[in-house]
């Protein structure tokens, strides 16, 4: 009888690691489809382990799922190699890079899970992309703890230290509810005040957030004695984060070659790919300003690992209130979106 059981249960997953059929973009909800992208779409309403399962298969969204998977495992290797090699009684630096690789982690896990399973319902979908977007704002988190830390003038670190990381949650939470409004509150074709949700609330929490590297430069500019060793990976992540929110917020190139990039190359990959380029570019830009600094006046400023636990733990405990807050509005989208669709 268990002999029989056991059969049937493998017989099934069997079945879901073989290649699935996929869908038309004239055969799925409104709510799935993307611009420019006109097959390889997977049915919706299968049980998780068909999604799952999916993540081995050829379809539409295969390319981003792996994108991110690739991030997140890279930075589970650069965390797992600073915990073995740092002795965190004296590498000041340690704890930055530990905080900011623990944001990576979970932002781009949160990603590629949000890829995974964003088919499967409307309720899913929605609830998919709210905690994308709660990734989009810890991984900026991470980024400030790490430049704060590491990178910034100690007299701006000294005035700022005690108003800095609550500040940074709090820009953190902007974004995300940023991306939320984008998302639950606009529909296509999107006007331009969206993006200034979208990508308005992502642009104000670089520029604050931003501010002790900026004055970093600054000083560093009018000091004849100083010089930045970390300079080029500086300015680098500055352009590739610019190349990168131009793929993420135009559909290009599918949107100008309809079905020419239904499996690889469209726009929101090619987002994934520069964008987890940007982040190995930030951490090796912070990897320099820790063996170099500019000279003598610079030195790594200590952090406190309870304060930054307990920054990323406010943080996410306040993504949880703001998607349950959100949810009624999830709700109210979902009926509206079937309406649209009859
Ligand atoms: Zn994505």
């Amino acid at each position: 009888m268990v002999k029989k059981s056991s059969m049937a249960v493998a017989k099934r997953f069997k079945g879901f690691f073989c290649i699935q059929p996929t869908l038309d973009y004239r055969d799925v909800h409104m709510l799935y489809r993307e611009p420019g992208i006109l097959t390889g779409y997977r049915p919706a309403r299968k049980s998780f382990v068909y999604y799952i399962a999916s993540i081995f298969q050829l379809h539409n969204e295969t390319v981003n799922i792996w994108t991110h998977s690739v991030a997140c495992f890279i930075f589970l290797y650069k965390l797992h190699h600073i915990l073995q090699s740092s002795n965190f009684d004296t590498d000041c630096e340690a704890l930055p890079l530990v905080g900011f690789s623990v944001c990576v982690i979970i932002s781009t896990f949160l990603s590629a899970l949000t890829h995974t399973f964003l088919s499967k319902s409307p309720l899913c979908h929605y609830m998919c992309l709210l905690m994308d977007y709660a990734g989009v704002g810890i991984y900026g988190l991470g980024k400030c703890i790490l430049f704060f830390n590491i990178s910034s003038p100690p007299d701006v670190f000294r005035n700022m230290n005690w108003i800095y990381l609550p500040y940074n949650v709090v820009l953190s939470w902007v974004v995300m509810c940023g991306c939320c409004i984008a998302k639950l509150f606009y529909r296509r074709p999107y006007p331009f005040k969206r993006k200034f949700f979208q990508l308005g609330s992502g642009g104000l929490h670089a520029l604050l957030g931003g501010i002790p590297m900026a004055l970093r430069f600054v000083y560093c500019f009018v000091d004849d004695d100083c010089e930045i060793a970390s300079l080029n990976h500086h300015v680098l992540w500055m352009i590739t984060m610019i190349v990168s929110l131009f793929f993420f917020s135009s559909n290009l190139p599918e949107k100008k070659f309809p079905g020419k990039f239904d499996y690889f190359g469209q726009g929101h990959s090619i987002f994934h790919v520069i964008i987890s380029y940007t982040i190995l570019l930030q951490y090796r830009a912070a990897y320099i300003d820790m063996e170099n600094g500019d000279g003598t006046r610079w030195k790594c400023h200590p952090v406190r690992a309870v304060t930054l636990f307990i920054s990323i733990l406010v943080y996410c405990i306040g993504c949880v209130v703001i998607i349950f807050i959100l949810r009624k509005y999830v709700t109210k989208r979902i009926e509206s979106d079937e309406k649209q669709q009859h």
